[in-house]
């Protein structure tokens, strides 16, 4: 029954009942974990094959020596796999050493200290830089920002993108220089921008003329049903509507392949690459393309990405079936929380209501079930409804996930309870 029918004799009876659940639960001393963002172990094993390679044979097929220097943009084959998948000419993507958002942050820092093709002068130089941040969003995006310098604005994001009226009234200002997405199942509200607003996003003025769209595609291929949603050819939108040097493109096989020893990769205008090879190349001589030839070897081709991403499918859907069997059975028609139900990504995203997050991850805590702190997903770690709690499914095992999710909801109710009466 939703609580606002509830009378306040049943509400205080829930409590009662909850509470004891609660109880039991502190009683078990668990120590549970729905902080990681990161595949389980035996995700990992799915890739041991590349522990052995690329074996004693260490050219790729152009000859080059993967064990020496050089070589920035990356070895052109496997290139060649994530341009077709970050719908990219393969010129214009590189790969690199073993993490996106090192990419991503290179990008900001590049803009800062040098400023972009499209730049009047170096970011760092302006009195102020403000990137449009759709919420909630990954906390490390905000991170680089707070990190830098970069005032943040949060704007709504919807199931398909961000909230439009807002970008568009932000874009009016000079001093907002970019602004954030993960369009293909976002982290962690597993939204996808659609095809309409990707293409509100590549056409609308910008009153800063080196406006940049920071596309990261963490998620391109990390289906949960069978639907393999595709994700809106950002690039060829810009360039359509005269802005090819807006979008920025990440992608990674962080989780594909091995979390810390993945390749990531980054797209744009042939403008932008040069750009960013032009600064990459004062930083390094080259990328550790020994572990881009055994990537290249273990996936082989794009038909390779898809099947081990069915393997990994395999592995976490019933994880997140149960994540969301469980709430709706505990939390279901009490009108206390809401939650997604994502079609692919890493992520569920829990809203509970209004003013509650913090104290249902208090709870949680308190009974040993580690959640990520309530606001992360936020600017400045500042949930102004303090509803929203990112549930990451992936890395304990079924019993414990189950065990984990199961007191969550319980301590979602006690908190809603507790609020109900007070
Ligand atoms: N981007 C998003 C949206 C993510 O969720 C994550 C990891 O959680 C990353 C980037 C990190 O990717 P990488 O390991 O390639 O740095």
């Amino acid at each position: 029954m939703p609580f606002s029918t509830l009378s306040r004799d049943q509400i205080q009876e829930l409590l009662v009942e909850q509470s004891a659940k609660y109880v039991e639960l502190q009683e078990a001393q668990l120590k549970l974990d729905l902080t990681r963002g990161k595949p389980s172990p035996e995700q990992l094993d799915l890739s041991n094959e590349l522990l052995s390679l690329p074996g004693g044979d260490f050219k790729d097929a152009a000859g080059t020596d993967t064990r020496n220097y050089g070589g920035l943009t990356g070895l052109t084959g496997l290139r060649e796999i994530f341009a077709e998948i970050m719908q990219v000419p393969v010129d214009q993507v590189i790969c690199g050493d073993n993490a996106s958002l090192a990419l991503m942050h290179d990008t900001l820092v590049f803009s800062l200290l040098q400023g972009t093709v499209d730049s009047p002068k170096p970011w760092a130089k302006e009195d102020a830089i403000k990137f449009i941040c759709p919420v909630p969003g990954y906390d490390r995006h905000f991170a680089l920002c707070e990190e830098y310098g970069i005032e943040m604005l949060p704007v709504a994001l919807n199931d398909d993108g961000p909230d439009m009226e807002a970008v568009r009234e932000f874009v009016n200002d000079p001093a907002v220089k970019g602004m954030w997405l993960v369009p293909t199942y976002g982290n962690p509200s597993g939204s996808v921008i659609s095809e309409a607003i990707a293409a509100e996003l590549a056409a609308m003025e910008t009153a800063a003329p080196d406006f940049r769209i920071m596309w990261d595609n963490a998620y391109a291929v990390h289906h949960l049903t069978e639907q393999q949603t595709k994700t809106a050819d950002i690039l060829g939108l810009c360039a359509a509507s005269g802005h090819p040097n807006r979008p920025m493109i990440y992608a990674s096989t962080s989780k594909i392949t091995f979390a810390g020893s993945g390749i990531p990769f980054m797209g744009g205008s042939a403008d932008n690459i040069a750009w960013f090879l032009k600064h990459l190349a004062k930083r390094t001589i080259g990328p550790d393309k020994v572990n881009q030839l055994r990537h290249l070897r273990y996936l082989q081709d794009v038909d390779g990405v898809h099947a081990l991403m069915d393997k990994h499918r395999a592995i976490l859907a019933p994880k997140f079936s149960k994540v969301v069997e469980i709430l709706e059975s505990r939390l279901g028609g009490h009108d206390v929380a809401t939650w997604t139900d994502p079609k692919g990504g890493y992520f569920v995203s829990l809203d509970t209501s209004d003013g509650l997050a913090s104290r249902v991850v208090k709870l949680a805590k308190d009974a040993g079930i580690a959640m990520t702190p309530a606001g992360a997903a936020f600017p400045y770690g500042d949930d102004p409804r303090d509803r929203n709690i990112r549930i990451a499914p992936s890395f304990p095992g079924m019993a414990e996930l189950e065990q984990a999710i199961d007191g969550l909801a319980t301590c979602v109710l006690v908190a809603a309870a507790e609020q109900a009466l007070a």
